[in-house]
């Protein structure tokens, strides 16, 4: 076992207030691919960029073509969570870890039996109407075959935050409070371009700061541990 798996254990097993903040590269290994990433979802069947066709004003103008397209990319109703996902649950039932904040939308920390997810993006598991405010599963979205409506006629919108429109304050003040405080910070599975979260590492004070990465990230230099490895292998050793 190399020094960072060890430093990595130790600071797990001396710690009861970890925070764990996560991106894609933690659900890639459930198979739901990055969308960002060169490889991901991004292929030339539509005619617009995933960043354009998830925007609120495009949502509105083309909610089909939107529909069409979250469906086929954004959707992934068989995935499992992994190892990482079961590991973060186990150290929460632990009563170590404090909280899980994601930029994922899948909802499979949810399903790995975690509690205190706090979701930046918001869920593709949660749906509204954007005129009655009526909540809907996800089979909802799944089962209709065009654009999803309400009986009472509303169109029904997914619980995600889209391009253009602001986080929830209250997951950013939770998110803040949660990092601020933590003893120790797994970050995995990110490489911290996206906003917010280059900004809301910023607010850990601490120095025990763990990067699970594979490729290098913009804080890899403020890391007191980093280990490019499997982040599902990687999390099931603590
Ligand atoms: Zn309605």
């Amino acid at each position: 076992m190399n020094d960072a798996i060890q430093n990595l254990k130790n600071a797990v097993a001396g710690s009861d207030n970890i925070v764990f903040f996560g991106g894609a590269g933690v659900s890639t290994e459930s198979g739901i691919p990055d969308f960002r990433s060169a490889d991901g979802i991004y292929n030339k069947k539509y005619d617009y960029p995933p960043e354009k066709i998830l925007s609120y004003s495009f949502f509105m103008q083309h909610t089909s073509e939107f529909y069409r397209f979250y469906r086929e990319k954004m959707l992934y109703p068989d995935a499992k969570p992994n190892k990482a996902h079961y590991a973060l649950a186990k150290l929460e039932a632990e009563g170590k870890l404090k909280a899980i904040v994601t930029q994922n939308v899948d909802g499979l920390h949810h399903k790995a039996g975690s509690l205190n997810v706090l979701e930046l993006h918001g869920s593709c598991s949660r749906n509204y109407c954007m005129t009655c405010g009526e909540v809907f599963p996800l089979e909802a979205i799944i089962q209709s075959d065009d654009i999803p409506l309400c009986p009472c006629g509303g169109i029904i919108r997914p619980d995600v935050v889209l391009y253009e429109e602001s986080l929830d304050q209250r997951i950013i003040q939770k998110s803040i409070r949660a990092i601020a405080t933590a003893d120790v910070l797994i970050v995995g599975g990110t490489s911290l371009n996206v906003y917010p979260a280059a900004g809301l590492i910023d607010y850990y004070g601490g120095d025990k700061l763990i990067l699970i990465n594979k490729s290098e990230t913009p804080y890899d230099r403020h890391a007191n541990i980093i280990i490019r490895n499997s982040i599902g292998e990687t999390l099931s050793v603590t």
